[in-house]
């Protein structure tokens, strides 16, 4: 039997205790912050992992995310390339989520506050490693696991971490939900967000308007220009707009939010640089004063070279298993945007299949998760030995 069909059997002959355990962390509601929810998922893996005999260490979350879980199987070959898997333990949902809209099974599919991003694929990929370390470990060298905290707010704490790992790992996986249709991802969008701030000059607008200068129609006229900047495989979203207070005055300040998203890093610091451009030309409004500060960014996930030989492996194993064989491109950012600007190939959305991620209608298909994880773990084992990525 291939490595493929055992690991499918196993998982689908644990496919009770697997969905109970699916239900027991959707129950466990863990937005970013607070820290008290990841952390109890934490918690939980911790147990897990220590039941099955399996070393992890709790790494303490900064910047008041929860803590966060590295997972290292020593396998028995030292010249195997190293493999690093990454999951969140975070959603994006509110306390007491699981209280007001618990997990339930209606027929093939779950529903439940994080089911499919990405609980589902935590569970997943426990009993793959399990699996591994019981059966494999002659066939693998070292594999790392890190349960994050923080992903869902684009990793304030685990960023560091994970670039650290990036030194010492030959590929990445990252078990985001593969897309509704099965597809895997290839590449992800990087982006940069900022806030860009006017203040003018307050006035009576009755009165004196003259002696004003309109933060409200400077921060239009720079938006508009900003708006019409071309982006190559991406997009500029404004966002947030404030400004002024009563109709009386004239508006003294006022701030928006532009975000901008790209495949290309490249494009990606080309654009800024023309949105830094515009921000400091000349204001339209005379004596108006206009800033713009970067507050947040995640570097592309480029498609490259050593992307196209970890597709070459995984479509092996798809024809094998007689599956349907496609990845994609995708405008959301992970985890694995960090560790492709480090130089690592990452494949990602290796999780279970499911859909309508951060929305109410959140769906898992169960019957992808012995297919999916099976796929996860031979990837695993064949990357292991594969030289190109070394
Ligand atoms: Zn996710």
């Amino acid at each position: 039997m291939s490595e493929y069909e055992e690991l499918k059997k196993y998982l689908e002959k644990n496919k009770k205790e697997i969905k109970k355990e699916i239900k027991e962390i959707v129950q466990i509601d863990s937005p970013t912050y607070p820290a008290l929810g990841t952390n109890k998922v934490i918690d939980y893996f911790s147990k897990k992992f220590k039941l099955f005999e399996i070393q992890s260490k709790r790494l303490k979350g900064t910047k008041g995310t929860g803590d966060h879980l590295l997972v290292t199987i020593k396998g028995k070959q030292k010249n195997k390339s190293k493999i690093l898997l990454i999951g969140h333990c975070d959603t994006v949902f509110p306390l007491q989520t699981s209280d007001k809209r618990p997990f339930k099974i209606k027929g093939k599919t779950a529903f439940g506050p994080g089911v499919a991003d990405m609980k589902s694929s935590l569970i997943t990929c426990i009993h793959v490693i399990k699996f591994i370390q019981e059966k494999y470990l002659e066939k693998v060298g070292e594999i790392q696991i890190l349960f994050n905290s923080d992903e869902e707010r684009g990793n304030p704490s685990s960023r560091t971490i994970i670039e650290k790992l990036a030194k010492n790992t030959s590929a990445g996986l990252i078990i985001e939900p593969a897309r509704a249709n099965g597809s895997i991802v290839s590449a992800r969008k990087g982006s940069v967000i900022g806030k860009l701030e006017v203040n003018g000059i307050a006035a009576h607008s009755g009165v004196e308007p003259e002696k004003g200068a309109s933060a409200i129609y400077e921060i239009t006229k720079k938006i508009a220009e900003i708006l019409k900047l071309k982006v190559k495989n991406g997009n500029i979203n404004v966002t947030g707009l404030m400004g002024g207070d009563r109709p009386n005055i004239v508006a003294e300040k006022a701030e928006c939010l532009i975000e901008l998203r790209a495949s290309e890093q490249s494009t990606l610091n080309k654009t800024t640089e023309r949105i830094k451009k515009i921000v400091a030309k000349k204001p339209f409004v005379p004596k108006t004063k206009s800033t713009y500060k970067i507050i947040g960014q995640r570097p592309a996930m480029e498609f490259n070279q050593k992307t196209n030989v970890l597709l070459k492996i995984t479509e092996k194993i798809y024809e094998k298993a007689r599956m349907r064989f496609s990845h994609t491109s995708t405008g959301g950012g992970s985890d694995g945007n960090y560790l492709s600007a480090m130089g690592v190939p990452v494949l990602d959305g290796l999780g279970p299949i499911g859909g309508s991620l951060h929305t109410d209608l959140e769906y898992l298909q169960l019957e992808s998760i012995p297919r999916r994880g099976a796929v996860l773990g031979t990837l695993i084992i064949q990357l292991s030995s594969c030289s190109e990525i070394k």
